[in-house]
């Protein structure tokens, strides 16, 4: 039993005006440069290979600047940066408008994503609805049809100028590019990862520097690819979506609720990503309290079929 053409009325709003305001070429270029063939040497992006090189090195040597006080801020810092800043506020929020927040509270969590350093809100943001528009397809950034490991990080190394992000943002988030807070964090989002770290070395040494800097960002790192690559490849599919999307438990709990990812390709503005009484979403835990309290509005909870096809 197919859920398909249940499903069009909620997946569509994920483009929110691209789809009519742009011609359909300008989105098949941009899905065009994300394809592994169109990959060159001359095209690395040496910043972000040597960030990454940099980021791993300290999180070995986070093992030997073990301090109980580092380790707990590691463990808080990974679950505000990656829960809060990467699920909730770039995913949920920026990329799908699952839902619209206070103006304090949307500053505070696109800041916490920022701490992430996983690129700019609008950087995620439109990168990640390029992987909506062409899930597993040519033109996906990060489909693991083109290796796992392209899927898991390689696909991070291509080098793009201004102008191709430019053209990236307003081709795919024309609702977001002219977004004052945004644009602000597309300025200052250096200097927002950089003074982090200065306040984390300053407060705690190079322990704290270490754990609560480098090794929680590289565990970000690899739980939020994880859903990339290891989600696109196993695990179950409740609905039987055109791509290779699964639910992959592991993957779940590691990048709260993320990994229940063929929910999420189903009903991609759906605020809650576990379906089943058992798909455990932490990020939605936040959600429904931020709801609660008057935080969080226009929540799209529209309730996935009441028996869900088990694969
Ligand atoms: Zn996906
Ligand atoms: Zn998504």
């Amino acid at each position: 039993m197919s859920t398909q053409v249940e499903l069009v009325d909620i997946s569509s709003p994920s483009l929110p005006t691209s789809d009519t305001d742009r011609p359909p070429i300008e989105r098949a270029k941009i899905q065009e440069s994300f394809r592994r063939a169109q990959f060159r040497w001359s095209h690395v992006d040496w910043i972000v290979l040597i960030w990454m090189l940099v980021m791993h090195v300290g999180a070995i040597a986070a093992a030997f600047f073990v301090e109980w006080k580092s380790v707990i801020a590691a463990i808080a810092l990974h679950w505000l940066t990656c829960s809060v800043g990467v699920c909730l506020a770039y995913h949920r929020c920026l990329s799908h408008d699952s839902f619209r927040l206070a103006g304090p509270v949307r500053f505070f969590v696109t800041l916490c994503g920022v701490l992430s350093g996983q690129g700019s809100p609008l950087m995620w943001a439109a990168t990640h609805r390029v992987h909506h528009s062409r899930s597993d397809r040519d033109g996906d950034p990060h489909s693991p049809r083109e290796g796992f490991w392209w899927s898991h990080l390689l696909w991070l190394f291509v080098r793009r100028t201004p102008a191709e992000r430019q053209r990236l943002y307003h081709v795919f988030a024309p609702d977001l590019v002219q977004d004052r807070m945004l644009q602000f964090f597309e300025r200052t989002y250096s200097f927002w990862l950089v003074s982090f770290g200065g306040l984390l070395f300053w407060l705690g040494g190079w322990s704290l520097l270490l754990w609560g800097g480098c090794l929680r960002i590289v565990v970000g790192y690899h739980t939020t690819w994880l859903i990339n690559s290891a989600s696109h490849v196993w695990g179950y599919r409740n609905y039987e979506t055109s791509d290779g999307s699964r639910n992959l438990w592991w993957a779940g709990l590691l990048a709260y609720g993320e990994g229940w990812h063929n929910n999420h390709h189903a009903w991609p503005r759906e605020a809650c990503y576990g379906h089943r009484w058992w798909e455990l979403d932490l990020t939605w835990q936040t959600i429904r309290i931020l709801k609660l309290v008057g935080l969080a509005t226009q929540v799209v909870q529209k309730s996935p079929p009441a028996s869900l096809p088990h694969r």
